[in-house]
């Protein structure tokens, strides 16, 4: 009688075991790695677009390390300016980020510049070359994101870029077409799927490029349409709403990265 129930508790125990190893794969795979995702994301739209901008002009070359240890800096809480004195100049005597020698204290700090020093590397929306600006010019736009829509029913989540009507609106980055035509609030709106794994929506379009196909690829800097004021934007001058929703669905502050787009693109700041 023991003897029969012993190994079927043991099968069971197996059993109950590869279950767990299986949901934690998929968890980890596919609702957790969203999550981190999206906060790797949120952590670079912190980031200040003025201060990447004068870095890269400064430090073509080693400007994502200047970055990661001063946006850090709020971890230090007594105002020790000489850590990061001390940091700035091995960085400026071509010291790698690997190599650098750390203070012996705050240990948060030192934490969050690698952590941030990780994700510019890993997600480039920053490095030159990887994303084009949706305008073939400067705009005019400020950050909006999280403003009141519709008497505080919904907040903004994008930014507003304004412009002439007819102005030609640009894909800024490699992937491919999702969504194309109406909607209620975005009116004539077009929707990539970038190779990066985000949304890109383009909202309040005039006309949409005529040549694009749901399914297909877009290369960067391929026609989108024109600027306009469809859907919701009946009422207002004409403008492009550019959105990015990251793969959990929460729409990222796009602010900062369209700021270092644009002077990547034109040399504005
Ligand atoms: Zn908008």
């Amino acid at each position: 009688m023991v003897k029969a129930i012993f190994p079927r508790a043991v099968q069971l125990i197996i059993v109950l075991i590869l279950a767990a190893l299986i949901s934690s794969v998929i968890w980890n795979q596919f609702i957790m790695k969203d999550k981190n995702t999206a906060q790797d994301y949120r952590t670079l739209s912190m980031f200040s677009p003025d201060l990447i901008i004068s870095y890269q002009e400064k430090y073509p070359s080693n400007w994502k390390d200047y970055i990661a240890i001063l946006s850090a800096q709020h971890q230090i809480k007594d105002q020790n300016e000489s850590i990061i004195i001390d940091l700035h100049k091995q960085i400026s005597e071509e010291t790698s980020f690997k190599d650098l020698v750390w203070p012996d204290k705050y240990p948060e700090y030192i934490k969050t510049a690698k952590y941030y020093r990780t994700i510019l590397d890993k997600y480039p929306v920053y490095t030159p070359g990887n994303y084009e600006f949706p305008l073939k010019e400067p705009s005019y736009f400020v950050d909006t994101y999280g403003a009141d829509r519709e008497g505080g029913e919904r907040t903004h989540e994008g930014t507003d870029l304004f412009d002439e009507k007819g102005t030609p609106i640009l894909n800024v980055c490699d992937g491919k077409v999702e969504k194309l035509g109406w909607n209620r609030l975005g009116g004539e709106r077009v929707g990539v799927r970038g190779d990066d794994g985000n949304y890109y929506y383009y909202a309040h379009l005039d006309e949409i490029n005529k040549d694009l196909t749901i399914g297909e690829k877009i290369t960067k800097g391929e026609l989108i349409g024109t600027m306009g004021n469809t859907g919701d934007a009946i009422t207002t001058p004409d403008h492009l709403h550019f959105g990015i929703e990251l793969p959990d669905g929460e729409w990222l502050n796009p602010y900062p990265l369209l700021k270092v787009w644009e002077y990547h693109g034109f040399g504005k700041r």
